[in-house]
């Protein structure tokens, strides 16, 4: 009987394309993440309130795997001199910061609804 995946990529156990040792020996560093162009995503800001009548802008629509969000806060929280965090695919910055945080989103490219 010979075996369905004789002679096929399938058959032998997968390598690293750059060092050539197997992938559970490989010690090469991980490519670098691609993002997506900004211009391709639309991020939606909207001002709610949190308890205690506090108020956080969060920018959604833009997805942690296309972007990198934890830089983006940190601009965000530079321009806007306010404390804010990352939430899987949301950015929170605290206050009504609904203007500034849609002119660095566009002077970075994005597109902005809201
Ligand atoms: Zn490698």
């Amino acid at each position: 009987m010979t075996r369905l995946f004789a002679g096929t990529q399938w058959d032998r156990p997968p390598t690293c394309e750059v060092c050539g040792e197997l992938e559970e020996q490989c010690r090469c560093p991980p490519p670098p993440r691609q993002y997506a162009d900004p211009a391709t995503q639309t991020a939606r800001i909207a001002v709610e309130k949190r308890k205690g009548g506090k108020r956080v802008t969060v920018v959604r629509g833009l997805a942690a795997a296309e972007n990198n969000l934890p830089e983006l806060l940190t601009q965000l929280k530079n321009h806007c001199g306010a404390g804010g965090t990352v939430k899987e695919d949301e950015l929170e910055i605290q206050g009504d910061q609904a203007a500034a945080v849609r002119r660095i989103l566009e002077q970075l490219g994005y597109k902005v609804k809201g």
